[in-house]
């Protein structure tokens, strides 16, 4: 069907005044002083993301407002009230306290969608200490990578994650002293090495006063990856609050009577920025679905639970539209206002299915680990070019950059003034959820900074109204089901195997995730493909890095292309599998 190319918009899009309405005259008044107002702030200057979040509201007169929601089939809602979590949060805050973990110290919490989660990240936060949230789904390999890179010093996990996942390598986890296991049925846990986290919470008070952090002070690590080496751990600030604050407004456009559903699992940095913090400092319902996906289920919870906000992923939009439009349509939307949805280009078609089956076009938008917020989006305050990521919110300078010396160091980039060239995609580095470092690597982190912009490393364009349109990313990181993915973490499991010499993992095209991870592998002396050897390498790989991680797709090449200075060139076995130009050759071993 020929569709124009701007989805104007109508009264029915904007249900509610948006916050904002004029994109000019915002952006021009816009200032992050102004925007941290929004705030409260500690006495003395401080900020702390746990306070802005929860005891703010807990102390006023949202006490008894609902600020999150689970939703599970095992039983029935549990409702958590902003003065329940304001005294759960400080219990825990209290049990660190007493395990004398404290400002700065390192706390990984391994949980599904579950209660426990949500109350150790806040009262770490109020603690001062340092929070990452880990994908349950990971296996023991990228958990305990990212733990020792993190210097862990507690982790906060279930009975059974620990047991399947965290007890087999413990002992090669030297920085880990606590592990507070939620015991599974209420019971009290009984591994040994352990302490039991219901235990601990039912003796703690449940007073506490919130470490006094200053906004550059670290509140959370997200770990990002990388085409080379171990992933990053990206250090974000207290200050982030600011940033999750105002994007709340101008990109999820929330509002005090909202009920919110963000669908991303807060073990990547959606689930955490948006899934929990932006949500709760303002003040909103946020439903929380423990379940994995299903079509049914999430209209059924659109509508049952009065979704009005909802910031969703397209991989899960590509799902829901593949169920097909009947099924939307057995349900009725009429408090839904505003849809989001971020991770991966979202295909225009998405964006009018969107208008077609909810009533409202989805909106796009765009940001990465490192920049802690949304930067670029599709607002209510504009029209739609389906396809476009959308504008820069105010207070973010973004711009398309070319590089002028390869891969120098520091780089060397100028501004592209022409509209529609295709560039790097770079903002003015500032805004204060922007992230302070890579965790002990200081190198890499200044790599990605130039006379003052920050480079993401996606490639891009912006038209001449303004509208940034996503070319693909400038490296070999993989994007499946928007989880970001690094190839060497794939490539160096694989190469545990006995019977690998040599392993190279691309992003192969896929109709439903974006990409799926694809393994190219030759074998060692001695070593014959085969179908049972291509499972044994699977199982190995599914086993260590978990099913979102593991490749889909195993091929056996005799040999891997490598450049001269012995590098797998990825970029050459992506062109070879989708048939398309291998591009610069020169440097390839043995010649083109
Ligand atoms: P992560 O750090 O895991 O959040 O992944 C960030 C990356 O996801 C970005 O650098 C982009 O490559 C990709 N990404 C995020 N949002 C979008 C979007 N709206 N359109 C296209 N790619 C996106």
């Amino acid at each position: 069907m020929d569709r124009p190319p701007v989805i104007r918009k109508t009264a029915q899009d904007l249900r509610l005044s948006p916050h904002w309405a004029d994109f000019a005259g915002e952006r021009g008044t816009f200032t992050w002083d102004g925007a941290r107002r929004a705030l409260q702030g500690l006495p003395g200057g401080g900020l702390n993301i746990g306070f802005e979040a929860v005891d703010r509201h807990a102390a006023g007169a949202l006490r008894e407002h609902v600020a999150l929601r689970f939703v599970s089939r095992s039983g029935p809602a549990l409702d958590v009230s902003y003065g329940d979590l304001a005294r759960q949060t400080n219990r825990f805050a209290n049990v660190l306290r007493s395990l004398g973990v404290g400002k700065g110290d390192h706390l990984f919490v391994l949980a599904g969608r579950m209660p426990e989660l949500y109350v150790a990240v806040l009262g770490a936060l109020k603690n001062g200490t340092v929070v990452t949230p880990l994908f349950s789904a990971f296996g023991p390999e990228p958990i305990a990578t990212r733990l020792n890179l993190g210097g862990g010093q507690v982790l906060v996990t279930t009975d059974e994650l620990y047991r399947r996942k965290v007890k087999p390598m413990r002992a090669q986890m030297p920085t880990l002293r606590h592990v507070l296991l939620v015991a599974e049925d209420g019971g009290v846990t009984q591994e040994p090495d352990t302490l039991d986290l219901g235990q601990l919470m039912a003796a703690a008070s449940d007073v506490f006063s919130t470490v006094e952090t200053r906004p550059d002070d670290p509140a959370l690590l997200h770990f990002t990856s990388g085409t080379t080496g171990t992933p990053k751990g990206a250090v974000h600030v207290h200050g982030a609050a600011i940033t999750h604050h105002a994007t709340g407004r101008f990109a999820l456009d929330l509002h005090g009577e909202d009920r919110y559903w963000c669908t991303a699992d807060p073990g990547w940095v959606t689930g955490t920025s948006y899934g929990i913090i932006a949500p709760l400092l303002h003040g909103v319902t946020s439903l929380i679905d423990r379940e994995e996906f299903d079509a049914e289920r999430w209209y059924t919870l659109l509508e049952q639970e009065h979704i009005s906000v909802w910031y969703t992923a397209p991989t899960a939009i590509r799902m829901l539209m593949k169920a097909g439009p009947e099924l939307a349509r057995q349900h009725h939307y009429p408090n839904l206002r505003f849809v989001a949805s971020v991770g991966e280009p979202l295909n225009p078609e998405a964006v009018w299915w969107g208008k077609d089956v909810l009533g409202l076009p989805i909106h796009d938008n765009w940001w990465q680990t490192e920049t802690g917020g949304i930067m670029i989006a599709n607002t209510p305050a504009f029209d739609i070019k389906p396809g476009s990521m959308g504008r820069p919110l105010p207070g973010i300078e973004a711009c398309i950059v070319e590089h002028l010396e390869g891969e120098g160091e520091p780089p060397r980039v100028r501004i592209i003034d022409l509209p529609n060239v295709e560039g790097e995609l770079a903002l003015k580095s500032g805004w204060p959820s922007m992230f302070r470092g890579y965790l002990n690597n200081e190198a890499r982190y200044n790599k990605c900074f130039c006379d003052g912009l920050y480079l993401t490393g996606d490639l891009a364009r912006v038209d001449a109204d303004g509208y940034y349109w996503f070319i693909g990313r400038a490296d070999d990181v993989i994007k499946s089901a928007g989880h970001l993915i690094g190839p060497f973490e794939v490539e160096s499991v694989l190469l545990e195997c006995p019977a690998v010499a040599e392993a190279g993992v691309i992003g192969k095209p896929d109709a439903m995730l974006g990409e799926v991870v694809k393994a190219f592998v030759s074998l060692k002396d001695g070593y014959k493909p085969s179908e049972s050897l291509r499972m044994d390498i699977s199982a190995h790989a599914r086993k260590r890095l978990g099913a979102a991680v593991a490749p889909k797709e195993i091929a056996f090449l005799p040999v891997l292309p490598r450049t001269r200075s012995g590098k797998i060139m990825r970029r050459l076995l992506k062109a070879r599998e989708l048939g398309l130009p291998e591009g610069d050759t020169s440097t390839l071993e043995g010649g083109a």
